[in-house]
């Protein structure tokens, strides 16, 4: 029996969707490292090592801070099959996607869901939060900092202040936010948040940072019954990581160098200033969008630096765009999801991707396909703008 089996041989792309992230060249090298053993003392060591950065990401002092083995949506199951048991009532922020799926999850776990929702695009009222909290009491609260679908940065403070007054815990879904824009655990009082390593922290796809704060960790002490997963039980796998090593699974060892070396990549740029990169390059795109005549689709108070949604003109095909994007441009990015579908490209700017390179090449490209499609527009002006918000910048 013939088997295909040609050399592997993916073709050169530049990666500006809702992640994957371009890897840091760093990080890529990170993976050639050989293989330790999971209990083998340096392996331990490094994820000491891991934790402490993760801290640091974090800006949190939570003891029950790791990696878990697992894509985002693992640290968002995580995190909800741990702190809900059956009959519990969670209450549940939904602008985009992502809350949709904090609600499928929630209720797998059997857990008794209230939404409060917002048109996507626009950031979650306070004053929605507080009035839902009347309906209470509830276990938990829930809510996307950076919603990758439609590109809008949630304020969290003044819903952490609401959710702690009515006696509940505030899990933060951080996936594209953490390596993008500050996450403060702390300060901002969340009780639980998840990340993914391929978004802001250009890592592969693989790890799911969680932290707990020690309410948290309480709920879960206090739990009538075990957690139905065996493999995202926080005890079990803080045994395994933390306190007494024993065997739970086997962590992806790979993928914990390459977290490692991510995570140092942007502690030795800091969080400031890896901020303002993303802000920077997020301006100078939807200054470059704006001299086109499109628009980004979010509300301008509440953009996410790291993920633009692009607004696609009248009478242009999506998906035709995009294929070309990536045939004649090895440039990879996302389309419009849910009510967004067909409307907007989602540009994903994040960790080592946000540069200048990737900003003028995108508006480039997007230049030229629309003026193909036979879009009226004053060539040179989106590269023209871009470059005066960098040459008018200090950072
Ligand atoms: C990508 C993403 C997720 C899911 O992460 P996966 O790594 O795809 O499992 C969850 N929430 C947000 C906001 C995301 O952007």
């Amino acid at each position: 029996m013939s088997v295909p089996c040609d050399e592997l041989n993916v073709p050169p792309r530049v990666l500006l969707g809702p992640g994957p992230s371009e890897m840091h060249p760093r990080v890529l090298r990170s993976l050639a490292t050989p293989l330790l053993g999971h209990l083998d003392p340096a392996f331990l060591d490094l994820m000491e090592r891991v934790k402490e950065l993760l801290r640091w990401a974090f800006q949190t002092q939570n003891r029950l801070t790791f990696p878990l083995s697992g894509t985002g949506t693992a640290g968002m199951e995580a995190c909800l099959c741990n702190l809900l048991e059956p009959g519990e009532r969670i209450l549940v922020c939904v602008n985009g996607y992502f809350g949709n799926r904090i609600v499928d999850i929630a209720e797998r776990c059997g857990a008794e869901v209230m939404r409060v929702d917002r048109e996507w695009g626009k950031a979650i009222d306070p004053g929605s939060v507080a009035e839902a909290l009347k309906t209470g009491p509830f276990k938990v609260v829930a809510i996307v900092h950076a919603e990758t679908s439609t590109g809008v940065l949630q304020p969290l403070e003044e819903i952490s202040h609401l959710t702690h007054e009515s006696g509940a815990l505030l899990l933060v879904d951080a996936v594209t936010s953490l390596g993008g824009v500050p996450v403060k655990v702390d300060e901002w009082s969340i009780d639980a948040v998840y990340s993914g390593s391929q978004k802001c922290l250009s890592a592969p796809p693989g790890m799911a940072p969680v932290s707990f704060s020690e309410a948290a960790v309480e709920t879960i002490r206090q739990r009538k019954r075990k957690v139905q997963s065996f493999y995202l039980d926080m005890t079990l796998i803080d045994q395994y990581y933390g306190t007494t090593r024993a065997y739970h699974h086997t962590a992806p060892i790979s993928m914990v160098y390459a977290l490692y070396e991510g995570l140092r990549v942007a502690h030795e740029e800091g969080h400031d200033l890896r901020a303002a990169r993303h802000r920077l390059n997020h301006l100078a795109l939807a200054a470059g969008v704006e001299a086109m005549g499109l628009a980004l689709h979010s509300e301008k108070e509440h953009r996410l630096w790291m993920l633009n949604t692009v607004t696609v003109p009248e009478g242009v095909d999506d998906v035709d765009l995009r294929k070309s994007l990536l045939q004649d441009y090895g440039i990879e990015v996302g389309g419009g999801l849910g009510d967004l579908k067909g409307k907007v490209l989602r540009v994903g700017l994040m960790g080592y991707g946000s540069n200048r390179r990737n900003v003028l090449l995108f508006l480039s490209a997007l230049e030229a396909l629309l003026s193909q499609r036979g879009c009226k527009i004053n060539r040179g002006a989106a590269a023209a703008a871009a470059t005066g918000v960098y040459t008018s910048s200090s950072v």
